[in-house]
C-alpha cells in the first residue's frame, strides 16, 4: 500500500490507545508514522515496575472479563492469565473489636452481594442522579429492613456504607461518587473480573501488540518510531497551505508535519490543555464533552517487607471505620487515612502489601511524603490488624501519582452528572474526528474515553486505537 507520496501520519502518545493505532499500521504494511510521547516510556497508565522480587503495576492492573474483551483474546492462548477474585471476594472486611462486637463472618457474604446488587442495578437504571445518592439511599433501605432484628449489625453495616463508597470511588475513578452518573453506558465483558498477569504485568499486553511476546525473536518495526520527551503543544490543523497538512509543535521546539494526527492523551490532559492545543480551536461540542466527561483519580501504595508478617490464609481486607473513630481522625487532622480503604495482597509478588487509595483526598495525599503516608499505613495497620499480627515494617515504598502528573491528571474516566446532558453520548463525541475545509477528517481521537462502553479500560483503549487505525487505512486507500 505504502509509496513515497503516502501521508504520513503524526500519532501523539505512546500508551495503549497509541501503540494498538501503531501495531495495526504496522501489520497493514503502512509504516509512514511517528510516536510523540511526552515521557521517557511506552505504556502510558499501563506501568509495570520491579518491586522486590516481582512485578507491580501503578496502572491498569487486572483483565477485565474473558469475552468479548480484546486484552484477553490477544493474550489467552499463552497461560499468562490467573483467576484472582475467588481470593478477592467476598470482601474481607475488618473493623475494631472495641466498638463492634457479635459480627460473624457471614456479614462479608451478605454485604458483598448487597454492594454489587445495588452497584450494578445503578448502573442500569433509567432514575439519573449521583451514584453516590443512589447507592446510598439503597444501602440504606435494605441494611434497616436486613438487620431490623439485629442491632450490632444494623450499626455494623451502617458503618460500611464509608467504605462501600470509598470501592464505588474506586471503580469509577473518581474524587466525589456524588460527580458520578447512575445509569451509565459501561459494558461488563463476561467473566472473571480480575483476571492477573502472574508475575509478568499487565505490560505484556504491550508486548504481544508489538509482537515480541511470547517470541521476542520478530518485533515489528515500532522502536524508531516512537520519540520520546516529545511532549505536544499545539496542533495546527486547518492550514491554508494546499494539501492541508496538520504541523504539530512540541515544548522542546521541534515541529512536525503531517496530514493525519491521531491524539491519544488522557481526557486530563485535554480538560487542562484543550484551549491552548488545537489551532485553531476544537468545535464547541467536543470542547464541552472534553470539560464534562469525569475524570478523577485512584492511588495505590506499595509495601516491600523482609519477611511477611501476615498469614498464609490472610486475603486482603478493606476497613470500616466507627463513626467514634473518625471522629478522633477528623480532630487529630488525619480525616485522610480512611481514604486508604483497602489492602490487597499479590500472590505473585507474596512480600508486598497493596493499598488502594480512593475519594477527595487522593490529590492531597499524593502531596504528603513517604514519610507521613507510611505512618498514615502503619496506624492503620496497627489499628484493624494489631490484635492479630505483628506488624514489622517495610524496607520499601512504592506509590503512584497520576494526579500530579502532568501527562494523565488523574486515571481513568467515567460518565459524570453533567455528561447526560447532551442527546449523543458524550464518548461518541469525544471520538469523532475533526474535519478540514475539505471535510476530510485530518485529527483523529483515540484512547478509553473515547469508547462508548468499555471507556476507563485497556480494553477499550486498545480498540479505540484499532478504530482509528482502520479509518486511515481507509483514508489512506
Ligand atoms: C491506577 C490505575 C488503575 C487501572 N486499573 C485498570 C485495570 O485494572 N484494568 C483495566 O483494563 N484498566 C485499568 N486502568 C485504566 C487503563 O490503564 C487505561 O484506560 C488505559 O491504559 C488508557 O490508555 P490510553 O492509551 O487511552 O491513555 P494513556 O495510557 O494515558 O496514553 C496516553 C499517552 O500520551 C502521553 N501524553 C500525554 N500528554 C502528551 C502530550 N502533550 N504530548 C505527547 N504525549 C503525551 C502520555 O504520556 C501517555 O503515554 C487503570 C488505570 C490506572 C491509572
Amino acid at each position: 500500500m505504502e509509496d513515497s507520496r503516502s501521508p504520513g501520519v503524526i500519532i501523539v502518545g505512546a500508551g495503549a490507545a497509541g501503540i494498538a493505532t501503531a501495531t495495526r499500521l504496522l501489520r497493514n504494511d503502512f509504516s509512514n508514522f511517528i510516536i510523540l510521547e511526552a515521557q521517557d516510556r511506552i505504556g502510558g497508565r499501563v506501568f509495570s515496575k520491579k518491586f522486590g522480587n516481582g512485578m507491580v503495576d501503578l496502572g491498569a492492573q487486572w483483565c477485565h472479563g474473558e469475552e468479548r474483551n480484546i486484552v484477553y483474546d490477544l493474550i489467552k492462548d499463552y497461560d499468562v492469565l490467573k483467576h484472582d477474585s475467588s481470593q478477592f471476594l467476598p470482601f474481607q472486611l475488618q473493623y475494631s473489636q472495641t466498638h463492634f462486637k457479635g459480627i460473624n463472618e457471614s456479614v462479608n457474604a451478605e454485604l458483598t452481594e448487597l454492594f454489587f446488587q445495588i452497584y450494578e442495578q445503578a448502573q442500569d437504571t433509567v432514575e439519573i442522579t449521583s451514584m453516590g445518592d443512589y447507592f446510598s439511599k439503597y444501602y440504606v433501605e435494605a441494611v434497616e429492613t436486613k438487620y431490623h432484628d439485629n442491632q450490632s449489625l444494623k450499626q455494623f453495616a451502617l458503618n460500611a456504607e464509608v467504605f462501600f463508597l470509598h470501592m464505588i470511588a474506586s471503580l469509577e475513578g473518581t474524587l466525589s461518587v456524588y460527580d458520578v452518573s447512575t445509569g451509565c453506558s459501561y459494558e461488563e465483558c463476561k467473566g472473571d473480573q480480575m483476571l492477573t498477569w502472574n508475575g509478568k504485568g499487565f505490560q505484556t499486553i504491550l508486548d504481544v501488540l508489538m509482537n515480541k511476546f511470547p517470541n521476542p525473536d520478530n518485533p515489528l518495526p515500532i522502536g524508531d518510531k516512537i520519540l520520546f520527551e516529545k511532549e505536544v503543544e499545539n496542533i495546527q490543523w486547518r492550514n491554508d497551505n494546499k494539501d492541508g497538512s496538520v504541523v504539530v509543535k512540541c515544548a522542546d521546539g521541534s515541529v512536525y508535519g503531517g496530514q493525519y494526527v491521531v491524539v491519544t492523551p488522557s481526557v486530563g490532559v485535554l480538560k487542562a490543555k484543550v484551549d491552548e492545543m488545537f489551532t485553531p480551536p476544537l468545535p464547541i461540542d467536543k470542547r464541552r464533552a472534553v470539560e464534562d466527561i469525569g475524570f478523577g483519580a485512584i492511588m495505590k501504595v506499595f509495601l516491600l517487607y523482609e519477611e511477611r508478617w501476615w498469614s498464609d490464609n490472610f486475603k486482603g481486607c478493606g476497613f470500616v471505620w466507627s463513626e467514634e473513630d473518625r471522629e478522633v481522625l477528623r480532630n487529630k487532622g488525619d480525616i485522610w487515612i480512611m481514604d486508604i480503604f483497602y489492602l490487597f495482597i499479590l500472590e505473585s509478588n507474596p512480600n508486598v502489601l497493596c493499598f488502594f487509595v480512593s475519594h477527595d483526598n487522593v490529590p492531597s495525599i499524593e502531596q504528603k511524603t513517604d514519610e507521613e503516608v507510611l505512618s498514615g499505613i502503619n496506624f492503620l495497620i496497627e489499628k484493624f490488624l494489631g490484635d492479630k499480627y505483628t506488624p514489622t515494617t517495610p524496607s520499601e515504598i512504592l506509590r503512584s501519582k497520576w494526579r500530579s502528573n502532568p501527562y494523565f491528571r488523574g486515571t481513568y474516566s467515567y460518565q459524570s452528572l453533567k455528561s447526560h446532558t447532551s442527546r449523543t453520548l458524550i464518548n461518541e463525541t469525544l471520538a469523532a474526528p475533526i474535519c478540514d475545509n475539505n471535510s476530510k477528517p485530518v485529527v483523529l481521537f483515540a484512547g478509553e474515553a473515547t469508547h462508548s462502553v468499555y471507556y476507563g479500560t485497556v480494553h477499550g483503549a486498545i480498540e479505540t486505537g484499532f478504530r482509528e487505525a482502520d479509518r486511515l487505512l481507509s483514508l489512506i486507500k
